[in-house]
């Protein structure tokens, strides 16, 4: 399955927080050292980075491995900010491949990605998913099954709901409506992030001014921590709360 992180603290490039570091995202995208499901991620990747000044992210995905991309490569050297979400991507079977499927999926200033699967998506979500109003089905950003987790996530928000409860709840609906799979979520408007550990790996690491959240370390060096399975994490720079999740939250 897929690897993603977030990144909130001082201005660094995106070559910095994503392709330096010795077991980065690039370097997972086909050499991941945790995952448990899936081999390589060479199905397409995405960053969505926060410019200062401007609380709706920039995006940047393709379809092809972060390995291949040699635009990615020179974009990367300058591009600077101080938040930032990243995924690349192994396709769950029978999911809509290119572009647009790849993470993270956007509105306003959210940006979201799904490690994971829903088991049996479609026919086994299409209960959930008729909960949705008709026009967030039809806004679908892609046809895969994190997109659908998308709008359940989204519709929370819209509502009001804070990162770590919209995330939470949606776990919380998918268990109640009998849905299965892995639903490692994360999600950031640009001053906090959210994060789901359920059914795959997550970790993070709290320096002075600054926080990152991943499916693995990006390096060997010492501070990070093993969330454990069924946790939501709230993170800004300094503060990291993790709760359980709970059944039926
Ligand atoms: N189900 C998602 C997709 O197809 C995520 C897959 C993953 O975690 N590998 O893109």
């Amino acid at each position: 399955m897929c690897r993603h992180l977030a990144y909130l603290g001082p201005q660094a490039t995106l070559r910095s927080v994503l392709t330096d570091p010795p077991y980065g995202l690039l370097r997972q995208s086909w050499a991941p050292r945790r995952q448990r499901h899936g081999t390589v991620n060479a199905d397409g990747f995405g960053v969505g980075w926060y410019a200062d000044g401007d609380p709706v992210p920039a995006r940047y995905r393709r379809a092809v491995p972060m390995w291949g991309d040699a635009s990615f490569a020179d974009l990367a050297r300058v591009t600077r900010a101080r938040a930032l979400l990243a995924a690349v991507r192994s396709a769950t079977d029978g999911t809509a491949q290119g572009e647009a499927a790849a993470a993270p999926y956007a509105a306003g200033p959210w940006l979201f990605s799904h490690n994971g699967r829903l088991d049996g998506w479609p026919a086994a979500t299409a209960g959930l998913a008729a909960t949705l109003p008709a026009a967030d089905l039809l806004a679908l950003e892609a046809r895969t099954d994190s997109a659908l987790a998308w709008a359940l996530v989204h519709r929370r928000l819209r509502d009001g709901e804070s990162p770590g409860d919209a995330l939470a709840g949606t776990v919380g609906d998918l268990d109640a409506a009998g849905v299965t799979g892995r639903f490692n979520f994360l999600l950031t408007d640009g001053t906090t992030i959210a994060a789901t550990a359920a059914g795959d790996t997550l970790c993070y690491r709290s320096r002075p001014g600054q926080v990152v959240v991943a499916s693995e370390p990006s390096d060997d060096e010492p501070g990070w921590r093993v969330v454990p399975d069924r946790t939501v994490l709230t993170a800004r720079p300094g503060v990291v709360d993790a709760s359980p999740l709970k059944p039926g939250d």
